[in-house]
C-alpha cells in the first residue's frame, strides 16, 4: 500500500516534464503498476508468507503436497486470489478446518488461471492441497543420464519470470514480497536445496526444513534436488555441486570470498547472511540465476583460470540490485539488470583491475550495437522502459536491459564523478532495501538526489532519452581499451601476413580472445579457417565462451570440421545465451536448418523450458501433439 503516494507524486512530475504524446504513453504504463504479468490481486488481500509441505516425486515427476498462504486482508476483501499455471488443486481450507469455497478461473494466456479462494475478513489464512504438472514450465527433471555424476536424478527449477505459479499456487509478481518456509521431502539419498537457509549434509530420512526470513518475490523461490555435496570456502561462503564436479568448483570460485568484501565496501552490508553457489547440470538455461543465499550457476562457467568469474560478480551483485531493490513490474526489468551490470563490474574493476573490467564493458557495448541492430533502431523494445502487455515478460531479457542499462549508469557515474555516484548507489539500496522500485520511482529519486535544479546536469545526462528513447542515446559513454587494441594489432598482422607465426597471443585472456574471434573478418576461406583453428584450438577448447563464438563463425563459413564439436555442445549445454546465435546462424542456410532440426531433435529433451521457449521458434520446431 506504500506504492501509493510516491507513484502519485511521480505522476505529477511526469505530467509536468512531458509533451502530450508521450504523456499519453507514460499514463499508461504507469497505471500498470500493479503489474499486468500477475492474476492476483494484493491490493485486495496480500498474501506475507509462505508454508510449503512438498513432496518430490521423480517417478511422476510432480511435487505433491500442500502450500498455505498466510495473508493480510486489511480491506475486508472476501476473496484471496493467487497466481497458478497447470497445479491441480485438490482442496482448499481455511485456517486448517473448514473447507474453503474456490474456483480456478479461466485460463488466460501466458499467465495461467488465477484461484479464488473465498475468505472471511478474519481469515488469517488458507492451506491448499495440490500437485504440479509433469510439464510444470518452471521445473526440469533430468535423469541420472544428463548429470555429471549419471546415477541420480536431479530436479532444478527456474521460478524468473512468471513461473512460480508453475510450482507453487502464490501472488506472482516481482512487486509482491513475502518470507517463507518449506519442508520438503525426497527420495533419501539426495539432497534437497532452496532459496534459504539450507543443509551442508544429506540426511538419511530424504527430509530437509527450510526457511527464509527475508521477504522475497516469487520469481526468487527456487529448489534443487540431486546428488549433492557441500564444501564451504569460508564461514559465510561455500559450493554445493554433483560430487564429480565440486573440487573444480571449488577452486573455480575460491575468490567468491573476496568479491563478497569488495562488494560490501562498495554498497554496504549484504543482507542475506549467507552466499552460497549451486552448480547445477549443464542444462540450466541461463548463466546464472540469482536465487537469495544460493545462486544457481551453470557448469560452464568452470573455466579452469577463473575468467568467467564476472558472473559470479553478476549473481552476487543480485544480492543488492534485483533481490534488495526489486524491479516492480517486468517493465522495470532494467532496474534489476542494468544496476547489475553496472556493479559487476565494479567488482570486477575492484579485484582484476580497470583494464580487464573495461574489457568487458567493451564486449557488453559489442553486445548492445548488434542487438540494437538486430532489433532496430526505432524499435520500442529498445527502450529501458519496456511495454510487455500481452507479451511474455520474457521477452524484457536482452542486452538492452543490461547493457544500455549500464551505459546509462556509467553515464550518470561519470557525468557528477565516482565518489559522488558510489554515495548516491549506497543510499539507494539503504532507503529502498526489501522495497520494489519502478522507473518512475526511480527518475523521482534521480531529481532528488543528484539532478536537483541543475539544468546543465540534467541535459548532460538526459535520462528522457535513455528510458523512454529507442536505439543508443548519443551521449553514450565511451569505452576504450588498451588490451583490445593490441588485439586488433595481431589481428591486423595476421590479415597481411596470412599466417599465424609471427602472432604475439601469449598470456591472453577469454576476453581477449572473444575479441579476436568477434573480429575476424565476416569472409574467410576454409583454409583461414583451418589455420586458425589449427593454431589456437578453439573446435576443442574448453571454454565455452571461445567455443560458442568460434562456432558461429565455423556454421558461417561451413567449417565442417567443427561440426561434430557444435553438435555435441548444442546436445550438452543448455545455456540460452549460447545457443540462440548457434541456432540462429544454423538456419539461414537451407542444409544448416537441416542439420539444425537434426540436432534440436536430439538435444531439446535436455533444455529447459525458457530455452526451449525460445528455440522452438527460431529452429520451426513443432511438438507433436
Ligand atoms: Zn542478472
Amino acid at each position: 500500500m506504500r506504492i501509493l503516494p510516491s507513484f502519485l507524486s511521480v505522476w505529477c512530475i511526469v505530467v509536468l516534464l512531458t509533451s502530450c504524446n508521450q504523456m499519453k504513453e507514460y499514463q499508461e504504463v504507469s497505471e500498470e503498476t500493479s503489474d499486468i504479468h500477475s492474476l492476483a490481486q494484493p491490493k485486495r488481500a496480500k498474501m506475507t508468507h509462505l508454508a510449503l509441505d512438498l513432496k518430490v516425486d521423480f517417478d511422476r515427476k510432480q511435487l505433491v503436497g500442500t502450500a498455505t498462504i498466510y495473508f493480510d486482508n486489511e480491506t475486508g476483501a472476501n476473496q484471496l486470489i493467487l497466481d497458478t499455471k497447470d497445479l491441480d488443486i485438490q482442496q482448499v481450507l481455511l485456517d486448517d478446518s473448514t473447507k474453503a469455497n474456490y474456483s480456478l478461473g479461466e485460463e488466460v494466456a501466458l499467465l495461467g488461471r488465477p484461484l479464488r479462494i473465498q475468505v472471511a475478513p478474519n481469515t488469517k489464512k488458507v492451506t491448499i492441497a495440490y500437485t504440479s504438472s509433469p510439464k510444470s514450465a518452471a521445473l526440469q527433471w533430468l535423469t541420472p543420464a544428463q548429470t555429471a555424476g549419471g546415477e541420480q536424478p536431479f530436479l532444478f527449477s527456474q521460478s524468473q519470470c512468471i513461473l512460480a505459479r508453475t510450482w507453487i499456487p502464490c501472488q506472482d509478481g516481482p512487486g509482491m514480497r513475502f518470507t517463507y518456509q518449506a519442508r520438503v521431502e525426497v527420495p533419501p539419498h539426495l539432497m534437497a536445496l532452496m532459496s534459504a537457509e539450507n543443509p551442508t549434509e544429506k540426511n538419511e530420512t530424504g527430509i530437509y526444513e527450510f526457511e527464509m526470513k527475508q521477504p522475497i518475490p516469487a520469481y526468487l523461490l527456487a529448489l534443487a534436488v540431486g546428488d549433492l555435496a557441500f564444501q564451504k570456502i569460508d564461514e559465510r561462503t561455500g559450493v554445493y555441486a554433483e560430487p564429480a564436479t565440486l573440487e573444480a568448483a571449488v577452486q573455480e570460485y575460491e575468490e567468491v570470498v573476496k568479491m563478497v568484501e569488495v562488494a560490501e565496501n562498495l554498497y554496504g552490508k549484504h543482507a542475506w547472511e549467507r552466499y552460497d553457489i549451486l552448480v547445477l547440470p549443464p542444462s540450466f538455461p541461463f548463466g546464472g540465476m540469482e536465487n537469495p543465499r544460493l545462486t544457481f550457476a551453470t557448469p560452464t562457467i568452470i573455466a579452469g583460470d577463473k575468467s568467467l568469474m564476472s558472473l559470479v560478480a553478476h549473481e552476487l551483485a543480485h544480492s543488492w540490485s534485483g533481490n534488495l531493490v526489486t524491479n516492480q513490474t517486468w517493465n522495470d526489468f532494467w532496474l534489476n539488470e542494468g544496476f547489475t551490470v553496472y556493479f559487476e563490474r565494479r567488482i570486477v574493476e575492484a579485484l582484476y583491475g580497470r583494464d580487464f573490467a573495461e574489457m568487458e564493458a567493451l564486449l557488453g557495448y559489442q553486445d548492445l550495437l548488434e542487438t540494437i541492430e538486430q532489433k532496430g533502431k526505432n524499435n520500442k523494445d529498445t527502450k529501458l522502459l519496456l511495454d510487455l502487455r500481452k507479451r511474455d515478460p520474457d521477452e524484457a531479457v536482452s542486452d538492452i536491459a543490461y547493457e544500455k542499462g549500464y551505459f546509462f549508469l556509467r553515464l550518470i557515474e561519470e557525468s557528477i564523478g565516482r565518489e559522488k555516484f558510489d554515495r548516491f548507489l549506497r543510499k539507494y539500496f539503504e532507503t529502498f532495501a526489501f522495497e520494489s522500485m519502478n522507473t518512475q520511482r526511480f527518475i523521482n529519486y534521480l531529481e532528488k538526489e543528484i539532478i536537483k535544479d541543475d539544468e546543465v546536469l540534467a541535459k548532460k545526462i538526459n535520462y528522457k532519452d535513455w528510458i523512454y528513447g529507442t536505439g543508443l542515446p548519443q551521449n553514450c559513454p565511451k569505452v576504450t581499451s588498451k588490451r583490445f587494441t593490441q588485439v586488433d594489432a595481431q589481428l591486423q598482422l595476421w590479415k597481411e601476413t596470412q599466417s599465424t607465426d609471427s602472432l604475439n597471443t601469449a598470456d591472453w585472456s577469454t576476453q581477449e580472445w572473444l575479441h579476436f574471434i568477434r573480429q575476424l573478418p565476416v569472409q574467410m576461406d576454409i583454409e583461414q579457417m583451418k589455420q586458425l583453428d589449427e593454431a589456437y584450438e578453439f573446435t576443442a577448447s574448453g571454454n565455452t565462451e571461445i567455443q560458442a563464438a568460434w562456432y558461429v563463425h565455423a556454421i558461417e563459413h561451413q567449417y565442417e570440421a567443427a561440426y561434430e564439436a557444435i553438435e555435441n555442445f548444442l546436445i550438452n549445454i543448455g545455456r540460452r545465451k549460447f545457443l540462440t546465435p548457434l541456432y540462429s546462424a544454423l538456419v539461414k542456410t537451407e542444409e544448416g536448418r537441416t542439420l539444425a532440426k537434426d540436432i534440436y531433435a536430439k538435444a531439446r529433451p535436455n533444455y529447459h523450458y525458457v530455452a526451449v521457449n525460445t528455440l522452438d521458434e527460431i529452429v520451426g520446431y513443432q511438438s507433436a501433439k
